[in-house]
């Protein structure tokens, strides 16, 4: 119940020890295929240039920016936690003439911002966090998408956290370049990178004058394996692949609009599990809050170290600490993909109890489970 690597389910893991045949092996052409097709679907696009990247979420990032900035192209990035900061670093270091629009850890960018900020600087690139997992904040896109389009920018949206546990909507908000990863609300272990360009961001491509900086990560390559030509390039990570084609699978068969609806039903009974029991969220508007990353205050007087350890310890269960200058200060409660279960929100409310009245000295109340029994009965 940590910020991923979430839960994984069986069938995923056993995908991983599936044997391990040649990159161009036609059976694995097919998984290729298959995994590309499911992605679009997961990411709701149309975008032919839909594919998994080698290497964690960082690595999906890293596509984006270095595909789509050359050296002194002007970039907005939007940091108002960790990662957005992280895309502001790539971003400079791929020679991008960067201006960081910054609001505190826990809000979100307003329209009106973007717009003042995309206005005076004109950028190529505006990048974006959809889901911050290091605050808990969840960022609205539609008005961001419209004005940045106006403006004839390309927007870059961070969906690591959100792909899989909430509507991303690639095509109907009008993303242009969006990375993912594999271990959060896909559930699958960390080690590929879903990315997706749309054909906007692919003239820009066609049109730098400068070859991407990176060779690994260069998608004018990389189209040539994952499309037509099948020409090798890197040795694709197999078993990865396999592992993500199965953890699709299981997104799809339970419907996307399933999978997000469960998501928000087991956010809703923790956080009213979590406010019986004096807890409170870091995000104060409730609309954007994550329903996958629970940030909360660490309640006045309480030991953050000692709860997290007596949680692993004794209950089996991980949370997240504060990252960045949340440090000490928040907890970050995951309900990702498999994890997302009333069994977890059942299990860790009682064992919070636990933790806090050890603390205390004082006897646990049991009020955080009756709380989320009651809003699993009435839904
Ligand atoms: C986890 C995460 C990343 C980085 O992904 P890694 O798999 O750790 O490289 C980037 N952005 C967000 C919002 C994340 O939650």
């Amino acid at each position: 119940m940590g910020p991923g690597p979430s839960d994984i389910h069986p069938s995923v893991l056993a995908a991983l020890a599936a044997p391990t045949v040649g990159h161009l092996d036609p059976y694995f052409l097919q998984i290729m295929d298959e995994v590309q097709q499911m992605l679009r679907e997961v990411f709701q696009t149309e975008n032919q240039m839909t594919m998994a990247i080698s290497g964690t979420g960082s690595a999906g990032m890293e596509t984006c920016v270095v595909n789509l900035v050359e050296p002194r192209d002007k970039v907005i990035v939007c940091q108002n936690g960790v990662f957005g900061g992280r895309m502001a670093d790539v971003a400079r270091r791929a020679g991008g003439d960067v201006t960081v629009l910054e609001r505190p850890f826990g809000e979100v960018f307003s329209a009106d911002e973007i717009a003042a900020a995309v206005d005076q600087h004109k950028p190529k690139v505006v990048g974006i966090v959809h889901a911050e997992t290091s605050t808990g904040a969840l960022q609205p896109l539609e008005e961001i998408s419209r004005i940045v389009h106006d403006a004839g920018a390309l927007l870059l949206v961070d969906c690591v956290t959100s792909l899989g546990g909430l509507p991303v909507s690639i095509d109907a908000v009008g993303i242009d370049a969006a990375y993912s990863g594999t271990q959060k609300c896909l559930s699958c272990p960390p080690g590929l990178a879903p990315v997706t360009f749309s054909p906007r961001a692919l003239e820009a491509m066609d049109a730098r004058s400068n070859a991407v900086s990176s060779w690994y990560l260069d998608i004018s390559m990389l189209r040539n394996y994952w499309g037509a030509d099948r020409a090798y390039h890197h040795t694709a990570p197999i078993n990865m692949n396999y592992a993500l084609h199965q953890a699709l699978r299981l997104v799809l068969d339970e419907g996307l609009e399933n999978r997000f609806a469960r998501h928000r039903q087991h956010h809703e009974a923790l956080k009213a599990g979590l406010e019986v029991l004096g807890i409170s969220y870091s995000v104060t508007e409730p609309s954007h809050r994550l329903p996958m990353l629970n940030s909360v205050l660490i309640p006045e007087g309480i030991d953050d170290g000692q709860v997290r350890s007596q949680l692993l310890n004794e209950f089996g269960i991980e949370i997240g600490g504060g990252l960045g200058p949340m440090k000490g200060k928040t907890w970050r409660i995951g309900l990702m993909g498999e994890a997302a279960s009333s069994t977890n929100v059942l299990s860790f409310l009682a064992a919070v109890d636990q933790c806090l009245a050890a603390q205390r000295q004082s006897a646990p109340t049991g009020a955080g489970t009756a709380a989320a029994s009651a809003v699993y009965l009435n839904s």
